[in-house]
């Protein structure tokens, strides 16, 4: 059964440092904020303080952003050869890599994830970013073009300069190495602010960039708010792209915010509501693996989450028996602990946010089968949450929940499930578990999302694109396709005449 604790990390685990107010990292210098203002990060696993840290407001982005121009205009960042960039991004993963335990109990602690999951998928998944676009730094090359006439023409594919980059909480180590990494591949400088909830590890990151030899200004880390902070950045008229992740009502807000300032490029990775579609000739063992762990992995929090699971009809009981067993026996509590497998959500507001929509989901009439409590009495954790006969108009059925809660849906065939898995705003991600091939491609065409997973879930590689159709954003990140979002095309003609 299901049981909270909140004991302090046990000794094995190498503790992180952290002082009690941190300071923002800004053109390679430590400093308090220009107001002087901090604010509390704290542990969702008590609701107590971390530690304060230095609140970021417009003031802090102009200064983050003076530096990070001076670093684009006129610094060694722009005088260093691409190779060299690369040496230097490959120098940050390797400190990351050899700090991995304090990385990820750093992350565990500010933001309620298991450690081990920490250390085994978030950590390696960042240094494997890292490497990625180390790799890439000196690949960065345009064409020559055969036009009409005596001329020569080439294209460069240059940097597009000063970056902004909002962050959330759900991954905050991956999300800035999403984000790093192709804007330091391509030769870009970087104002980033974390999200108000997880501000430790970036700032960490940042000092092992230092470290690293990365030049100052290249890199400013500034937390605070969104509407105060992520506002002034948005805003800036010295800020050339924004890149986004978060929810698309604030993506909204980001893009007419940029639209307004200086029409800065903008690249958005939102929310999604993802069908998992589940076929009754599927390896049902593998099926409920994948699906179990495509909602529940870290703690629901994912904007990929499968959360429209529809299951074939004449599967449907053996399917749900199978899963119901897995979801009552699983292991809410202290992150810290080996055995955990789920932790804290991040925060006050979305524990309140999962609580609402498990209540709106029981007045719907959705069948609750598991779950739908809090667990413990402190700290923000949740039973893991089951409700069956879910329908297409439903809340629970339409809005991204972000939280630890199933919502199982019948359907009777393909036809039916490709109309019903598209009527949905969002187009992230989708997955079918089938033995036929066929089918498993057709519904890969057929589902409008930006990834589809066939007999898997949650499948991430550095090297390959990830990114919304419809409302879930704009743009790609990781593999190639990220770097033409850090690039501008210029054209060349040179008169032979
Ligand atoms: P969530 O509700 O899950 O926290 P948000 O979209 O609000 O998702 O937050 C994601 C990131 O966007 C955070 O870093 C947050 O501070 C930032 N943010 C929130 N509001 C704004 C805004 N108006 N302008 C810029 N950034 C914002």
């Amino acid at each position: 059964m299901t049981t909270a604790t909140a004991a302090p990390p046990k000794p094995s685990i190498k503790m992180p440092r952290v002082k009690a107010q941190e300071p923002m990292f800004i053109a390679g210098k430590w400093v308090d904020s220009v107001s002087g203002k901090t604010f509390p990060t704290l542990n969702p696993s008590t609701g107590e303080t971390i530690c304060q840290v230095a609140e970021g407001d417009k003031a802090d982005v102009d200064l983050a952003v003076k530096a990070a121009r001076k670093a684009f205009d006129s610094g060694p960042w722009s005088k260093m050869t691409a190779a060299e960039r690369g040496r230097l991004i490959n120098k940050l993963a390797d400190l990351i890599e050899q700090n991995a335990q304090e990385l990820a109990a750093l992350e565990s602690l500010d933001n309620g994830k298991p450690y081990k999951d920490a250390l085994t998928i978030d950590v390696p998944l960042t240094v494997k970013c890292y490497r990625y676009y180390a790799g890439w730094t000196d690949k960065i090359h345009g064409k020559t073009i055969p036009v009409e006439g005596p001329f020569f023409c080439y294209t460069r594919h240059e940097p597009v300069g000063v970056v902004g980059q909002i962050i959330p909480w759900n991954f905050p180590l991956l999300m800035q190495a999403w984000k790093w990494g192709p804007a330091l591949a391509t030769g870009c400088t970087i104002v980033l602010k974390p999200a108000e909830q997880t501000p430790l590890t970036a700032l960490r990151v940042a000092a092992l960039a230092q470290e690293a030899g990365i030049p100052d200004g290249v890199i400013n880390v500034v937390p605070g708010y969104g509407p105060t902070a992520g506002a002034a950045i948005t805003a800036h008229m010295g800020v050339d792209k924004v890149a986004f992740t978060g929810e698309y009502t604030t993506g909204q807000i980001i893009m007419e915010t940029a639209a307004k300032s200086n029409l800065k490029r903008v690249t958005l990775e939102l929310g999604g509501k993802s069908p998992n579609v589940v076929f009754a000739d599927a390896d049902l063992d593998a099926a409920v693996e994948g699906a179990y762990f495509g909602l529940f992995f870290n703690q629901g929090q994912c904007c990929c989450a499968g959360s429209r699971l529809f299951v074939e009809d004449r599967v449907h009981d053996e399917f749900v028996d199978k899963m119901l067993k897995k979801a009552r026996s699983r292991k809410v509590g202290d992150p810290f602990a080996a055995d955990t497998e789920q932790g804290p959500q991040v925060s006050q507001e979305q524990f309140d946010r999962v609580m609402g929509f498990i209540d709106v989901g029981k007045k719907e009439g959705a069948k609750l089968l598991c779950g739908g409590n809090r667990v413990g009495s402190k700290g923000y954790f949740i039973e893991a949450t089951v409700f069956d006969n879910v329908t297409d108009e439903m809340k629970i059925a339409k809005d991204e929940i972000f939280g630890p809660v199933m919502n199982i849906l019948r359907f009777k065939d393909m036809d039916e499930v490709v109309q019903r898995g598209n009527q949905t705003y969002y187009g992230l991600a989708a997955a079918v578990w089938t033995k036929d091939i066929t089918k498993a491609h057709r519904l890969a065409n057929s589902l409008r999302a930006g990834t589809v997973w066939i007999n898997c879930y949650d499948v991430f590689d550095a090297a390959a694109p990830f990114g919304g159709f419809k409302m879930s954003g704009i743009g790609r990140e990781l593999g190639e396709y990220a770097l033409t979002n850090y690039t501008e095309v210029k054209t060349v003609y040179v008169n032979l005449g």
